[in-house]
C-alpha cells in the first residue's frame, strides 16, 4: 500500500475551523486508499507567542526549559487534528516526537535527527489509522524534549517521509508553490512548477521561507517528491523531484532575502585565519548558520548572523576574547541579505558586476558583498531590502515568466 504524509503548517492550522477543513484533506487521501501519516505546526503564531512569554520571565532561558516549553505548541495541534478526525468517523491516533520514534542530537533549540524508529507508526497504519505527529520535535538520547530550529516541521514531515519510504510528502502552506522571489514582498515573482532538489536547496539556504532547507536534505537523501501547495486553494502547486530539468538559459532562478541579519565585526585580531577557522567549528558545533568573511587589510573578521542567534553567538565571543585577541567588536542591527542564486554563480563574474549595477542604478546603498558557488549576496540596509529584491528579479528577467523548470 503507497503512504503519503502530509504536513500542515500554522496558518493551515490557525483555528480549530482550519484544522477541521486541513481533517477533510486527510480524510480525501485516506479515502483514496493510501496509509497516511500527517506532520502539523503549532496553531498560527503559538510558537512566537510562547517565546514572547519566556522574555517576560528571563533573558537567559536554559536550552532544556525552551524546548520543553516550544514543543508544547505542536501538541494542541496534534490532539484537535485527531479529535478533528476521529468526529468524521476516521481513525487517527497523535504522536508527540519521542512517540513517533524521532531520536536527535543534543543541540537544543537547533537539533538535527538523527534516526527514527518507525515501529510504533507503522504498527498504528497497519491497524488502519491515521497517524498524527507533531512537527519540530524529538528526543535526545538523554531522554530531554529538543526542537529542530525554527520552520523545524518541515524538516520532520521529510524525515519522516524518508524514513517510512512515503511515495510523496505534501507540504501544505499558505501559498500555492514555490516562486521566483516570495510572492508576498514581490508582486510579479514567478511560480515554478517543477524544480530539482539542489535549487530547492539553494533558495532555501539563502532565505526562501517556504520550505526548510534541511527538510530538502532528507527528501532528497531517498528521492521522495516533495510537494509544495495552498491548504486554501485548489490548483497545481510546485513538485520537487530528482528529474525536474531546467529549460531556458537564465543562469539566475531566484532571488531571496533574509530581513533581520546582524553584523558582527572584531578588529585587530592576531591571527586572522586561525580565528576564522576556530569560529566556523564553534559555530558548527551549535548547527548556527553564519557568513564570515575576513578582512586582512584591517586584521578583522565580519560575522553576518540572523537576529535569532545574535545572543549566543556574542556569548561565545566574549568568552573567547582572550584566546582570539581582538581589540573591539561593533555590532550593527537592521541589516538584511539579499542573493541572486543560481548553480554556478561564482563561475560567471558578469552575475556579480551586474547585480552592483542594478544595485547602485537603484540607489541601494551596499553594506558588503560576497559570493559562493550557488550565490551573490550583498547586504543592504532593511529599508532597502523590497526595493533591491524587486529590482534585482525584474534585473535579472524574472518578472512573471511563466514557468522556468519543467517535468521530464
Ligand atoms: P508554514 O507555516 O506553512 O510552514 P511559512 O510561513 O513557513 O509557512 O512559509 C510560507 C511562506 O514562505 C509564504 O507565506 C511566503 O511569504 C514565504 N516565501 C518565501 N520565499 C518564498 C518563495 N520563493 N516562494 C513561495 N513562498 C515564499
Ligand atoms: N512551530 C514552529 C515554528 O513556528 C515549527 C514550524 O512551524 O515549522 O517555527
Ligand atoms: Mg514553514
Amino acid at each position: 500500500m503507497s503512504t503519503i504524509v502530509q504536513k500542515f503548517g500554522g496558518t493551515s492550522v490557525g483555528s480549530t475551523e482550519r484544522i477541521k477543513r486541513m481533517a477533510d484533506r486527510v480524510m480525501r487521501e485516506k479515502e483514496k486508499g493510501h496509509d497516511v501519516v500527517v506532520v502539523v505546526s503549532a496553531m498560527g503564531k503559538t510558537t512566537d507567542a510562547l517565546v514572547k512569554l519566556v522574555s517576560d520571565i528571563t533573558s537567559e532561558p536554559s536550552k532544556r526549559e525552551m524546548d520543553m516549553l516550544l514543543s508544547t505548541g505542536e501538541q494542541v495541534t496534534i490532539s484537535l487534528l485527531s479529535m478533528a478526525l476521529q468526529q468524521q468517523g476516521v481513525e487517527a491516533i497523535s504522536f508527540t516526537g519521542w512517540q513517533a520514534g524521532i531520536q536527535t542530537d543534543s543541540v537544543l533549540g537547533n537539533a538535527h535527527i538523527q534516526s527514527i524508529d518507525t515501529g510504533r507508526i507503522l504498527n498504528e497504519l497497519d491497524h488502519g489509522k491515521v497517524v498524527v505527529v507533531a512537527g519540530f520535535q524529538g528526543v535526545t538520547e538523554d531522554g530531554d524534549i529538543s526542537t529542530l530550529g525554527r520552520g523545524g516541521s518541515d524538516i520532520t514531515a521529510a524525515a519522516l517521509a524518508s524514513a517510512l519510504k512515503a511515495d510523496r510528502c505534501d507540504i501544505y502552506t499558505d501559498v500555492d508553490g514555490v516562486y521566483t522571489s516570495d510572492p508576498r514582498f514581490v508582486p510579479k515573482a514567478s511560480k515554478l512548477t517543477s524544480l530539482s532538489y539542489e535549487d530547492m536547496q539553494n533558495l532555501a539556504s539563502m532565505g526562501a521561507g517556504v520550505l526548510h532547507p534541511r527538510a530538502v536534505k532528507h527528501a532528497k537523501k531517498f528521492g521522495i517528491p516533495l510537494y509544495i501547495k495552498s491548504s486554501f486553494e485548489k490548483g497545481r502547486g510546485t513538485m520537487i523531484h530528482g528529474k525536474a530539468k531546467q529549460i531556458g538559459s537564465n543562469p539566475v532562478i531566484g532571488v531571496t532575502f533574509e530581513k533581520d541579519i546582524n553584523r558582527v565585526e572584531m578588529f585587530d585580531c592576531e591571527d586572522v585565519e586561525g580565528f576564522r577557522k576556530a569560529l566556523m567549528c564553534e559555530l558548527a558545533s551549535r548547527h548556527i548558520q553564519a557568513d564570515v568573511y575576513k578582512q586582512t587589510c584591517r586584521n578583522s573578521l565580519s560575522l553576518l548572523i540572523k537576529e535569532q542567534d545574535l545572543q549566543e553567538v556574542l556569548s561565545i565571543l566574549d568568552k573567547e576574547k582572550e584566546k582570539w585577541m581582538y581589540s573591539r567588536i561593533e555590532r550593527k542591527r537592521g541589516l538584511s541579505k539579499v542573493s541572486v542564486i543560481g548553480q554556478n554563480i561564482k563561475s560567471q563574474p558578469a552575475i556579480k558586476m551586474d547585480m552592483c549595477k542594478i544595485l547602485l542604478e537603484n540607489a541601494v546603498r551596499v553594506k558588503l558583498v560576497g559570493e559562493s558557488a550557488i550565490s551573490v549576496t550583498a547586504v543592504v540596509e532593511k529599508s532597502q531590502v523590497q526595493l533591491a529584491a524587486e529590482r534585482l528579479h525584474t534585473g535579472f528577467g524574472l518578472d512573471y515568466k511563466v514557468v522556468m523548470k519543467a517535468s521530464m
